[in-house]
């Protein structure tokens, strides 16, 4: 039986010994930075493999040296860290890994980093489809505009700036639709409200730059790397307006836990056919089958885990 346990003021434990108190600071002003990173199980290897779990351990540190928190692990040992918790859970399914480097001082009216200590906790949970639609999914235009650099920082994953995301996706739910798409605060387009997207329009790939407010996505690293090397397309930076979206071939979202999802309506319009557009596909088609280990030439992408 897989054991449910988090790596916890540097032990692991069983999840639910893993407590903080009511006073801790990143509860009450969201002074947190976090990751999400898959681990893929492969059924016919019966192997576990974590996807570019270094990279994600590099942009955590980065969110970390934002937020002034000090902790305690270089990238290689939060690697080893992870392999060990996996290992000690015994899970054999797909799962998201959840590391969150947090602000733990517990003392409530202080405002000043530099002055509160921090700490790293880590679980994983099981975890099959986020979005929860087959083939292409449904998107609205936000009525949130997505946080500018010079309010949060957007480019890393700093827990109190999910706020925003959260406001846009509840309201993209309520109304119905799968997703929200945020534009920044000129208008342009952003991202999804956990996904980075990408526009594709006679044959040519564009994705938003990170300037435009929007998370350096590993998948969306992933995704510009596979449009070159299996598609020959090279995919071009720029920024996209929102009638651009309306009018092109096909949109796709790219997430860690939305890996690669075709959008086949905006606001109601459908985009191209409306179905899963053919440069979706096959950039799909690749990803789906390289996170689990499948494919040699991008395995160094995949942490195997050893289990017992
Ligand atoms: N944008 C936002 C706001 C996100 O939360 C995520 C999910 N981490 C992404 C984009 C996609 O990033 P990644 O591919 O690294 O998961």
């Amino acid at each position: 039986m897989p054991k449910s346990l988090a790596f916890f003021r540097g032990k692991i434990v069983p999840v639910e010994d893993a407590q903080v108190g009511v006073m801790t600071h990143a509860l009450h002003y969201g002074t947190a930075v976090f990751e999400g990173i898959r681990g893929n199980w492969n059924e016919d290897q019966r192997k576990l493999y974590v996807f570019r779990m270094r990279e994600h351990y590099e942009r955590l540190l980065q969110g970390c040296r934002m937020m002034l928190m000090d902790i305690p692990y270089t990238v290689e040992q939060l690697c080893d860290i992870t392999v060990e918790l996996l290992q000690s859970c015994g899970y054999r399914e797909d799962l998201y890994i959840r590391p969150l480097a947090y602000k733990s001082h517990e003392l409530v009216a202080n405002l000043k980093l530099h002055e509160l200590d921090s700490d790293f906790t880590l679980m994983a949970v099981p975890f099959g489809n986020y979005i929860d639609a087959d083939g292409a999914i449904h998107c609205t235009t936000s009525s949130w505009r997505r946080i500018d650099d010079t309010i949060i920082p957007p480019r890393v994953k700093i827990s109190g700036h999910y706020v925003n995301s959260i406001l846009a996706k509840t309201e993209a739910a309520l109304a119905g639709f799968d997703e929200a798409i945020m534009l920044t605060p000129n208008g342009d387009v952003s991202e999804g409200s956990g996904e980075n997207l990408f526009l594709v329009t006679g044959g040519q790939i564009f994705t938003p730059p990170v300037s435009d407010n929007n998370l350096t996505g590993i998948t969306r690293d992933s995704a510009i790397t596979l449009a070159r090397e299996e598609l020959g397309i090279e995919v071009v930076e720029r920024s996209i307006r929102r009638s651009e979206l309306y009018l092109a071939d096909e949109v796709f979202l790219t997430g860690t836990a939305a890996h690669v999802t075709p959008v086949g309506s905006l606001d109601r319009r459908p985009i191209g056919s409306g179905e899963v557009g053919a440069i979706t596909q096959k950039i799909s088609d690749v990803y789906v089958d390289l996170i689990r280990g499948g494919n040699p030439k991008y395995r160094d992408w995949c942490t195997e885990i050893p289990m017992e």
